[in-house]
């Protein structure tokens, strides 16, 4: 991974703050990280014997680490990164087939505000290099052109990409997945309490031992200060914000969620954060949200019925769909 190593300690320390639940494993539940995907991944588990915890979570973390194989651009090798280097595209996984099909979709209805085809634009901005630059107007307009939700169409197991310079990208959606598959692992191994975070995408299995899971959802102009707190049972919840990855210059913040219309860092939102039935849903939704702001944000989570958001838009005022309420609990 082209990571430089204090700019990489400076994101974990910021990736750590966020979101999570600052919770202490009792006695009767273990809590592991790892390095996954570019930021760090933890797992707690409990109300099982610890053995039978520290096996399932090694389970759960070895998936992970298959779909970054599978899923991720900066591998080289990964499938996602032939499909960016070939021609025209070619077949795929079913797996892989599942999420880029979830994401078309997700980029469909948003009108494309969510796009898996803004490789190239990624790579222009740089956002996680050690001196990131503001690129020119001309390098961005040549880095958009011939992206969005048609670029791509998916039969089946069938990926046509229709300019061979399309370079794909799962950053927004492929660390849900593989928080989903790392859930599904750990219920196949008898573990009915967990709770998987991967900087921000997260799902609560069940309840914690005699409690329930509460969620700090993280204030994004004032670290460690909780905005809210969600109380949720099988659910994720995701959020997405500028205060992750950026880079400042000239008093201005550009961070890691671009608006494919513009090509800039997308500027309605501070923080937007999904409650929904999967991690990869609540992913895209997430960072389409992000791009689309308040007002049409809101307007695009009514198709999503089940799914809830809170949005801290730019100026910090906060917008909740119909039914967020019924998560929100006292801090
Ligand atoms: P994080 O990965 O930090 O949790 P997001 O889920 O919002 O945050 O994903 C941001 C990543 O998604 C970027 O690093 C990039 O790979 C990709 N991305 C950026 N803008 C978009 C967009 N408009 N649509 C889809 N993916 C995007
Ligand atoms: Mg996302």
């Amino acid at each position: 991974m082209p990571w430089n190593r204090p700019l990489m300690i400076v994101l974990l320390a910021g990736l750590l703050a966020l979101t999570w639940w600052r919770l202490q494993p009792a006695d009767d539940e273990i809590r592991r990280s790892q390095l996954l995907m570019g930021t760090v991944v933890e797992i707690m588990a409990g109300g099982r014997p610890a053995g039978q915890l520290e096996d399932a979570v090694d389970a759960a973390f070895s998936e992970m680490v298959r779909l970054d194989h599978l899923l991720s651009s900066y591998n080289q090798d990964s499938e996602v990164s032939r499909l960016s280097q070939s021609a025209s595209g070619g077949a795929v996984s079913a797996e892989t087939a599942a999420v880029i099909g979830l994401g078309l979709e997700v980029a469909r209805r948003s009108g494309g505000a969510f796009d898996l085809t803004l490789g190239r634009l990624k790579a222009l901005w740089g956002i996680d290099r050690e001196n990131p630059v503001v690129p020119n107007r001309q390098a961005i307009t040549a880095a958009l052109a011939g992206i969005g939700p048609n670029a791509l169409t998916l039969n089946g197991r069938q990926l046509n990409k229709h300019d061979a310079e399309l370079q794909i990208d799962l950053g927004g959606i492929a660390k849900g997945y593989a928080v989903d598959r790392a859930i599904a692992v750990l219920r196949e191994r008898g573990i009915a309490s967990a709770a998987v975070n991967a900087g921000g995408d997260m799902y609560l299995l069940g309840q914690r031992p005699e409690r329930p899971w509460r969620v700090g959802i993280q204030q994004p102009r004032q670290k460690d200060a909780v905005l809210e707190t969600v109380q949720v049972s099988d659910r994720a919840v995701v959020t997405s914000g500028d205060y992750e990855r950026f880079f400042e210059k000239d008093g201005q913040r550009y961070h890691h969620i671009f608006d494919p219309q513009s090509g800039f860092p997308a500027r309605g939102c501070q923080s937007v954060t999904i409650i929904a039935d999967s991690v990869a849903l609540g992913d895209a939704l997430a960072t389409a949200l992000f791009v689309l702001g308040p007002q049409e944000g809101l307007r695009l989570l009514d198709q999503y019925p089940g799914a809830e958001a809170l949005i801290v838009a730019t100026d910090g005022s906060l917008h909740a769909s119909p039914g967020w309420t019924k998560y929100q609990v006292a801090p």
